[in-house]
Order: C-alpha cells, then structure tokens, then sequence
C-alpha cells in the first residue's frame, strides 16, 4: 500500500468491513442531507464511492484552552466502532490526548506532520487562544500559544475551530475574560475558517467538513458567523420535542415542579433554543437518544450562538420573533389551571379557523392558577416588549 493510500485502501488494510462503511456514509448523509455537494442528489454508494477513492485527509489537532470536551465527543460515541472509522477516515496526524510521545518528541511529531502535508492538511483547533499580555497565559513548546498557532495555520489548506472556545472564545471568554481568550478568526485571517461551535460541537459535522472539502475541493456554504448552512441554519426550538408544549401553553415555571417533571416546554427558565441554531434536537449526544440539554431537562444555554452563551444570564429569556400561527394565541404571562390547559390547548386548535375566538375563550380560565402553569401565547412584539431579554440583541432569524 502506498504512502498516502485512499480511504478505500485505508479501510480494507485495516479490517474495516465495507458495511461499517457504508453505515457510516450514511450516518453522513443524515448528518448533511443537504448542502454539501457530497451529499445532496446522491445515492449512498455513490457518496460511498467519492469518499473511498479519496487519499485520507490529513488532520493536524491543536489544543489551547479547552476542557477536551470536544475531543471526548468525537471518542466517546455510544458506539466504538464509529469512533474507530472517524479516525480510519482521516489521517489525525497530530492530536496531543491521543498521541503517546510528549516533550520533544511531540513537538518533533508536529513539525514532522507539517512538513509531510505543507498546505494540505486541514487544522483543527480546540479551544480558545489567550491574547492578553502576548498570550503570556499559555505555552507550548516555550512559545505563546497564540504563535504556535499563527505558525501551523499558515502552512495549513483550511482552518476548523471545532467547539464555542475555538470559534469565538467560549467560556474562558465570558467577562472579564482574564486570559484575553478570543476565536480562531480574531487571528488568523487569508485562510478559509471554518467555525463548528457547539459545547460539544457534533464530531459529524467536522467529518462532513473535511470529507467534503478533500473529495469535492470546496468548502461548504457558511453562514455570516462562519457556521456550515447544513448544520446550522435552522433553530432548535423548530425541532424540538418539547415544542407541542410550547404550541400549547405548557411550561415548566420551575426545576422539580409539575410541568418539569411532566416534560414540558423549558422557555420560562430561559431555554435559548428558540434563537438557537444547531441540530441538537435530531442528532442527540454521543448517539444516545435522549441525551442532549433539553432531553434531560436542562433549558439549552445557546452554546451555538456568538451573543447567546455567557453573553445572556442562564435564565434570562430570549425574545421570540416568530409567534406560531395563529397568532392570535392568549399572552404568555397569563396564569392558568394545570387541569385546564388541555382544554386550552385544544381550544388554540380550533382557533386556527375561529380566529379571535381562542382569546376569548382562553380569558375564562386566567382565574386559576392551581398547578403553576401559566398560558403561553401572543405575537413577537407583545413578548419582545414584556421580555428584559428583548434589550439584548440576538441574532434574528430570516
Ligand atoms: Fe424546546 Fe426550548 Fe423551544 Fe421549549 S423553548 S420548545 S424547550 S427549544
């Protein structure tokens, strides 16, 4: 086998079944079933095909500060044989958790990798890079860490920030920022950067990245912040298991009470995912269903989201600027009896024909107030207006 086999190559010397392959092409497609051009108008084994004859990516990962949440996510799928073919798929060159050399050898293994690939390998970075004071606040190899970085991304093809602390600083960035720790694109600018936030970010958006930039030559269509459009342009409030409840006036007021443990809508103790853009909602954590943030009962922080996560208070609510229709739902701060909002809800159903009628009839049950369950509703202005949330500018959907 060559030097540089092709993934096919790759695969087949290491024992990996063309099934595992292929289950993997598809977890892909699922991933980004649009907008790659890998991906779109294509059968599974013609994606299949273009991945296999393509030589393996090389990877170069550098670590700044993170808590290795974002390496965890890409070696702790629920399933180890996915894990396995992620790394069988690209060539990860230089990864300091992963790799046994320390010291001089690792410095030595990273210029090696360097030099092997010199402006082909893509660069994943993970974490974010402390300015302050000539990035006096991290080492390595006794230099800056932000230096070590201009050095490897200038001989690099493209440039991944893989989690919130790489794309825009994350929480080492949350005030008053000590380190001065900013995103991949504060520093490095004329190579193309990719920011794949997410607290964890999903290890198969960055496979989709790289697979489509080494077999198609391009990049995907990103976003005005960075973001691939296929994994981040929809909100995660519009996928949301928990949105019948939302639709319907059902909300968790606080942790423990009845609408909490009942599953209900989590936007009154500040979920962001209405201003969220990320596919948390379809594509859960580590493959377990169930397990993200608002599957096990936590409000989504907007990890996402440059203006959201530790910009905004845990609990602060969001604006919401697209009120389902009909638009005629009661206001959100309304109290209502638990027993009642079945009936409430049912009542906003017929409302879509009879138009005002859901007001009104919502207005005989605002005496009660039996279970702590208040009455959502209203349109975007009524919400923005009533919400402290509406003082501080998010990004607003198209
Ligand atoms: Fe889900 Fe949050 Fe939207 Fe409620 S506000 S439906 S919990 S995303």
């Amino acid at each position: 086998m060559s030097k540089h086999p092709t993934i096919a190559e790759h695969l087949e010397s290491s024992g990996v079944s063309r099934r595992n392959f292929i289950q993997l092409c598809s977890m892909l497609m699922a991933t980004a079933p649009i907008g790659l051009s890998l991906t779109s108008k294509k059968s599974v084994l013609q994606v299949a095909q273009a991945i296999g004859k393509t030589k393996r990516p090389s990877v170069i990962w550098l670590h700044f500060q993170d808590c290795t949440g974002c390496t965890e996510t890409l070696l702790r799928t629920s399933a180890p044989d996915v894990a396995h073919l992620i790394l069988d798929v690209i060539s990860l060159d230089y990864h300091e958790t992963l790799m046994a050399a320390s010291g001089a050898q690792a410095e030595a293994a990273l210029r090696s990798a360097m030099a092997e690939n010199a402006g082909k390998y893509v660069l994943v970075v993970e974490g974010s890079i402390p300015v302050k004071d000539d990035g006096v606040y991290m080492e390595l190899g006794s230099k800056p860490g932000v230096q070590v970085l201009r050095e490897v991304a200038s001989q690099a093809a493209a440039v991944i920030a893989m989690g919130s602390c790489a794309s825009w600083g994350g929480i080492p960035s949350a005030d008053p920022n000590p380190t001065g720790a900013v995103g991949v694109d504060s520093i490095i600018t004329g190579k193309p950067i990719i920011n794949l936030p997410g607290c964890p970010p999903s290890p198969y958006n960055l496979l989709a990245v790289v697979l489509e930039y080494v077999t198609m030559g391009k990049l995907p269509e990103l976003d005005d912040i960075g973001r691939p459009r296929f994994a981040y342009d929809r909100v995660i409030h519009e996928n949301c298991p928990r949105r019948a409840h939302f639709d319907a006036g059902r909300f968790a007021a606080s942790f423990g009470d009845e609408g909490h443990k009942q599953g209900w809508c989590l936007y009154k103790l500040g979920c962001k995912g209405p201003v969220t853009h990320a596919a948390c909602s379809l594509r859960h954590f580590n493959e377990i269903p169930g397990v993200w943030p608002i599957g096990i009962g936590a409000p989504c922080l907007g990890c996402t989201e440059k203006n959201v996560v530790w910009k905004m208070a845990t609990f602060q609510t969001v604006p919401i600027h697209l009120a389902t229709p009909p638009d005629t739902y009661p206001p959100i701060y309304t109290s209502v009896g638990g027993a009642k909002v079945g009936a409430a809800a049912l009542a906003g159903a017929v409302a879509g024909a009879l138009g005002s009628a859901t007001y009104v009839y919502s207005q005989r049950f605002q005496s009660s107030h039996e279970a702590g369950v208040e009455r959502i509703g209203a349109d975007a202005n009524h919400i923005a207006g009533m919400d402290e949330a509406a003082k501080h500018p998010v990004q607003k959907e198209d």
